[in-house]
């Protein structure tokens, strides 16, 4: 049976010294492999042309510059949403998604293909848990995503980023679930002496998982973390997300407060509004009172309303304006700092919720 190439991605530097000398190379192509894999991003080992023929050649024949097939590209929002369908091996779809501002460019990233998690209004959720990514395979949406903002700028349009700025962890699956090769990635895509990409623009979201979130309060790197809360009742909560009857609201806030205070950093939570099903006033209320709750120290959060992208095949529906405008001034009045959050992509189903394989 042939067996599939190396995904270069995957290795870290120590990695790549042990394959240059494997293959007999002298000992500082491991670091000159390693800079044209993060730092000038070549795309093909045929580009490496400081690197002898022969070199080059088993490059190729024997390793990859990823390990996920592109099978479909969506372009959205005049050019400035990009979503891409991957496939790995076995036809399991990835997807990825970028977001070009004036002023930032943010790549959507996956960290698993489907999510075991089941939200009731995702429609990744409704695929099922199929495969965690490696980090290699994490790693290679993110190149992707460079070399797409690259493309645009090559179009002509000056107007956006020299790079990448951010880096979310919300696209299909639940990053604590598969933690280890998910913190590799990161670890490897903020190394200084690669890609760069400082912590604070890393933004991991979860669903909500405990021990993950206490383990992040310990990691060294200060990346952003958001968590989806969608309710401050268990009953509604465990309706739209099954994972509140592993670790209900009261753990949840338990370990966002050690997160918190262990950190100093501010946590965002996540809330989509589902018209009638989690956006009535005395829900918001319920919400400020648990995010400033009476004689306790108020969380360090802020919350980002998100108004529901629909997802066929779901009776939910999408809270209107005014709705989401209601529930949005009773948090304020309860001093919760508060955003509705702009969407994009909704045109190409690469908003929130949206992600599907399709
Ligand atoms: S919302 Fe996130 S955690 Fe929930 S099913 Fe969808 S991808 Fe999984």
């Amino acid at each position: 049976m042939p067996t599939s190439p190396i995904n270069l991605y995957d290795l870290s530097v120590a990695d790549l010294a042990e394959l240059m000398q494997a293959w007999g190379q002298p000992s500082f192509r491991a670091k000159q492999l390693y800079r044209h894999l993060y730092v000038l991003r070549t795309a093909s080992p045929q580009e490496m042309t400081d690197f002898p023929k022969a070199l080059r050649e088993r490059l190729a024949s024997e390793t990859a510059l990823g390990g996920l097939t592109l099978v479909k590209r969506l372009v959205g929002d005049d050019g400035m949403t990009r979503k891409v369908l991957w496939q790995l091996p076995d036809k399991s779809p990835v997807e990825t998604v970028l977001m070009i501002y004036p002023d930032r460019a943010t790549v959507c990233v996956s960290s698993q293909s489907g999510c075991p998690m089941q939200c009731v209004f995702c429609a990744t959720g409704k695929l099922g848990f199929l495969h965690d990514l490696t980090s290699g395979q994490i790693i290679e949406q993110v190149m992707w995503a460079e070399r797409e903002l690259a493309e645009v700028r090559a179009a002509g349009n000056q107007d956006v980023p020299q790079g990448l700025t951010n880096i979310v962890f919300m696209g299909m699956g639940e990053p604590f679930n598969n933690y280890d090769q998910w913190w590799t990635s990161v670890e490897r895509l903020h190394d200084p002496a690669g890609y760069n990409m400082g912590a604070r623009n890393f933004t991991v979201s979860t669903v909500g998982l405990v021990p993950g979130i206490l383990r992040l309060a310990e990691a060294s790197l200060p990346i952003n973390l958001a968590i989806s809360l969608h309710a401050a009742q268990d009953d509604v909560r465990s309706a739209m997300m099954p994972v509140n009857k592993r670790y209900p609201i009261a753990e949840l806030i338990a370990a966002t407060r050690v997160y918190t205070e262990k950190t100093r950093r501010r946590v965002s939570f996540e809330y989509v509004l589902l018209k009638e099903e989690n956006d009535f006033p005395e829900q918001a209320a319920q919400l400020g009172q648990l995010l400033r709750p009476k004689g306790e120290p108020p969380l360090l959060c802020h919350v980002n309303l998100i108004p529901w992208n629909p997802v066929p095949g779901t009776p939910l529906g999408r809270s209107d304006r005014r709705r989401v405008l209601n529930f949005q001034s009773v948090l304020r009045e309860h001093g919760v700092p508060c955003t509705v959050r702009v969407e994009r992509g909704v045109d190409i189903a690469a908003a929130c919720g949206q992600l599907a394989g399709e």
